[in-house]
C-alpha cells in the first residue's frame, strides 16, 4: 500500500493523496454500503498512521499506561515537514518487523480494537475537517475493501464506528493544530533559535500532559490555554 501522511483535520490512509479536494464527498444521508471483513490488510505495511492526542490518550487508557510511555514504546515522533503539518510535532505508530505491520496487529486482529485510532475507525473512509468552520466531510478511499452492509447510511456508519461521538474533540484538535502550526511558521519555523524548545513544549501539551484517570477534553482545553501564550513568549 502507498500510505501517505494526513494533517490536522485530514485523516486518511491507503491511497489517499493529501489533496482530498479532488475526492467526491459523501452526504450524511448517502448510502455507505460497507462492512469490514476483518482481513487485516489495512494494518499491514503501515508507516503512516498519524495519531492525535485523543488517539494516544485512548490507547493509553486502554493499556492503563501514561501516554508518554505508550508513545515511547509504540510511536515515532517527528516534526512535520510539509503541508498542514508543517512545523508541528507529529506522532506516528511505529511499524514492526520486516512486514512493517502496525505494532498492535496481533494474530490478524487489532489488540486495541475498542481504542483504535480515528484513521482505523474511519477506514476505508477519510475525513477532512475545515479548521475555519469546523465542518467535517467524508470521502471514500479507493479501492474499497470489505463486504456489503445492506444499505447502511454514512451517518449510521460514523455512529457505529464511534466517529460521530468524538467529532467535537477532533474538530477542536484540528483548529488548535492549525493555530499552533501558524504560530510556529510566523515565528520563522526552524530558523527561530527557540524553535526546538517550542516544539518540545507543544508535543507535551498535545500528547503527553494527560492523566488517563480523567477525561481527555478538559485536559486538552487546559493544556491549550497554557500553551498558546507560552509559545508566544518562547518564540519571542
Ligand atoms: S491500531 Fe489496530 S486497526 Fe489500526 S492499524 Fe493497528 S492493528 Fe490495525
Ligand atoms: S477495513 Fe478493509 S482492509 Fe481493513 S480489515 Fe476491514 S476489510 Fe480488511
Amino acid at each position: 500500500m502507498n500510505h501517505q501522511l494526513a494533517g490536522p483535520g485530514r485523516v486518511g490512509v491507503g491511497q489517499t493523496p493529501p489533496d482530498v479536494d479532488a475526492y467526491p464527498c459523501l452526504a450524511p444521508e448517502a448510502t455507505f454500503d460497507f462492512a469490514c471483513k476483518g482481513c487485516g490488510d489495512c494494518c499491514r505495511q503501515r508507516r503512516d498512521l498519524v495519531l492525535s492526542g485523543l488517539d494516544l490518550y485512548r490507547i493509553a487508557r486502554r493499556l492503563a499506561l501514561p501516554p508518554a510511555l505508550v508513545a515511547s514504546a509504540f510511536c515515532k515522533a517527528e516534526i512535520g515537514q510539509t503541508g498542514q503539518m508543517y512545523c508541528l510535532p507529529v506522532l506516528r505508530l511505529a511499524p514492526r518487523g520486516k512486514n512493517a505491520d502496525c505494532p498492535f496487529l496481533d494474530g490478524g486482529s487489532c489488540a486495541i480494537h475498542a481504542a483504535r485510532p480515528l484513521a482505523c475507525a474511519l477506514y476505508p473512509l477519510g475525513q477532512a475537517i475545515d479548521p475555519a468552520t469546523g465542518k467535517a466531510e467524508y470521502y471514500p478511499q479507493t479501492p474499497l475493501c470489505g463486504a456489503s452492509a445492506g444499505g447502511r447510511s454514512l451517518a449510521q456508519y460514523l455512529q457505529d464506528a464511534g466517529v460521530a461521538a468524538r467529532l467535537g474533540t477532533d474538530v477542536q484538535w484540528a483548529k488548535a493544530c492549525t493555530q499552533i502550526s501558524g504560530l510556529l511558521q510566523a515565528a520563522g519555523g526552524a530558523a527561530n533559535p527557540h524553535f526546538l524548545p517550542a516544539v518540545r513544549r507543544t508535543e507535551k501539551a498535545l500528547y503527553y500532559d494527560y492523566t488517563v484517570r480523567d477525561e481527555f477534553y478538559p485536559q486538552f482545553r487546559q493544556n491549550m490555554e497554557v500553551l498558546l501564550p507560552l509559545l508566544a513568549r518562547i518564540l519571542g
